[in-house]
C-alpha cells in the first residue's frame, strides 16, 4: 500500500488521457477540417447520459461525423493517433445494441479515455443548458471557442464553464479512528466522510476546518491533500483530504446537515459492513478512495477497484 499521504493513485473521473487542445478552439480553419475528417470521433451527450455497447467492459459509442445528429458542438480533444473527438448536444439516437447510460453507471468501469470523454462531455452539456443568458444584461448568448466559452453579442462579455469545489475530507484520531457520518437525502445505511462547498473568499483548508466544525462540532489540524476528481453531477469538482481532530470531543452534529456520527475503527467498521449496518459509497467515489486508502486495503463489501 502506498504511504499515507501519497495522493490517491485512482480516481474514477480523473483519468481523461487525451489532450484537450486548448489552442485549436478558436482555429476555424482546423475545426472544419477535424470536422470533415470520417477519421474524427462525436460522442451525442443528452441530459448526462451518452450511448454504450457492451455489458462485461462498456464503451462509449463514437459516431463519425457524418453520422451524428444536428446539435450545439463542444471540442472535447485529440488523441495521440490524431483522432479528433466532439460531443454534441443532441437527442441519442437510437442504435442497436446500445444503451443510453451516465457517469454514475460507468463512469467508474470505461476505460480512461471513455471515462475522460464522458466526463468532459457531460460537464461542458450541463453547463450550456443552464447558461444561456447573459448575467450582465440578460440576453441570449452564444457558443464560442469550440463549446469552452460563452459569448453575448449585445455586451461582448465572455462566460467560462462554471465548476463548484467542494471539499471532502477523512476525520481520522489519535486511535487512527475514522468519523463517518449520514446524510439526510442518503440511502438507507450508507455512511460517508464529511463534504461540503468552498465559499467565495475561502481556501480549500479553510473550508476544511469550516465544514467540519459546522457539521460536527470539531476542530481540525494537520489537513492534507490527497488528491480531486471531477464530479459534473452536475458541476463539482471534490477536492479530497486527511485531517486530524481529538476523538475524545464530543459531536455536536448539525441536524440540518447530518442525521448521525459515529467513529470506527477498522475491525469495527468491517463489522459494520458485513452486518449490513453500514453501506460504503461507491468506488466511482473520492469519499471511497479516501476511505480505502485509510483501511489500507480493499473495503468490505465493494468490488476492489
Ligand atoms: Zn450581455
Amino acid at each position: 500500500m502506498p504511504e499515507p499521504y501519497e495522493t490517491l493513485e485512482w480516481l474514477a473521473l480523473a483519468r481523461g488521457d487525451i489532450d484537450r487542445v486548448a489552442e485549436r478552439r478558436r482555429d476555424d480553419a482546423w475545426l472544419s477540417e477535424a470536422w470533415a475528417d470520417p477519421a474524427t470521433r462525436v460522442l451525442v451527450v443528452e441530459r448526462g447520459k451518452a450511448l454504450v455497447q457492451g455489458d462485461e467492459k462498456p464503451r462509449l459509442l463514437l459516431l463519425p461525423p457524418a453520422a451524428a445528429p444536428q446539435g450545439e458542438r463542444y471540442l472535447l480533444g485529440v488523441d495521440d493517433d490524431g483522432v479528433a473527438y466532439f460531443a454534441v448536444a443532441a437527442p441519442l439516437p437510437v442504435v442497436e445494441g446500445a444503451r443510453a447510460a451516465g457517469l454514475r453507471h460507468v463512469g467508474a468501469v470505461l476505460d480512461d479515455r471513455d471515462s475522460g470523454l464522458l466526463t468532459h462531455a457531460v460537464a461542458l452539456e450541463h453547463w450550456h443548458s443552464t447558461h444561456r443568458y447573459c448575467p450582465s444584461c440578460g440576453g441570449p448568448t452564444e457558443l464560442a471557442a469550440a463549446g469552452h466559452v460563452r459569448v453575448c453579442p449585445a455586451d461582448g462579455s465572455e462566460h467560462f464553464p462554471r465548476v463548484d469545489p467542494a471539499v471532502i475530507m477523512l476525520l481520522r484520531d489519535e486511535r487512527d479512528r475514522v468519523l463517518l457520518a449520514r446524510g439526510p437525502a442518503w440511502p438507507e445505511n450508507r455512511r460517508s466522510i464529511l463534504a461540503g462547498f468552498v465559499e467565495p473568499g475561502e481556501s480549500l483548508e479553510q473550508a476544511v476546518a469550516r465544514e467540519v466544525r459546522e457539521e460536527v462540532g470539531l476542530p481540525v489540524r494537520d489537513v492534507r491533500y490527497l488528491g480531486s476528481q471531477p464530479w459534473p453531477l452536475p458541476r463539482s469538482l471534490m477536492v479530497g483530504f486527511f485531517a486530524r481532530t481529538d476523538g475524545d470531543l464530543p459531536l455536536r452534529t448539525d441536524p440540518e446537515e447530518i442525521l448521525d456520527a459515529a467513529w470506527y475503527t477498522r475491525e469495527e467498521l468491517r463489522a459494520a459492513v458485513e452486518a449490513g449496518e453500514v453501506l460504503l459509497p461507491p468506488p466511482l467515489s473520492i469519499a471511497a478512495q479516501l476511505i480505502k486508502r485509510w483501511y489500507g486495503g480493499p473495503l468490505p463489501g465493494t468490488s476492489d477497484f
